[in-house]
């Protein structure tokens, strides 16, 4: 299972993070999913309790906020929602496009008692 050694190493990350600011307790960590990031929710939600057991992240809450793809068109400038399985712009159909949003997978806070 993938996420779970994606799990591993964020929660690798953060527990040096938190030892180096000293801090003794974390309440909850949210995380930044894009819908096409690769990792998926459920199974990410299910190795998180496994991976902190032991650590100072132990027991804390996980919060998920889950991102939509969106990409930019090159050829009319459009900013739309990425629908799968094409990768192409959903107002002219251009397939010069760009990932805007959805391929994000980070902790975007922590909060500490
Ligand atoms: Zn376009």
């Amino acid at each position: 299972m993938h996420e779970l050694s994606l799990a591993e190493s964020m929660v690798r990350e953060l527990t040096t993070y938190i030892e180096k600011e000293k801090i003794k307790k974390v309440v909850s960590v949210t995380v930044i999913m894009g819908k096409f990031s690769g990792v998926q929710k459920e199974p990410f939600e299910f190795a998180f309790p496994i991976v902190t057991e032991g650590t100072v992240l132990e027991g804390c809450e996980l919060n998920i906020e889950q991102q939509p793809g969106v990409i930019n068109c090159s050829d009319c400038g459009e900013d739309t929602e990425l629908t799968i399985p094409l990768v192409k712009c959903a107002k002219c159909g251009s397939r010069n496009v760009k990932f805007t949003h959805g391929k994000e997978f980070l902790i975007k806070s922590i909060e500490i008692e």
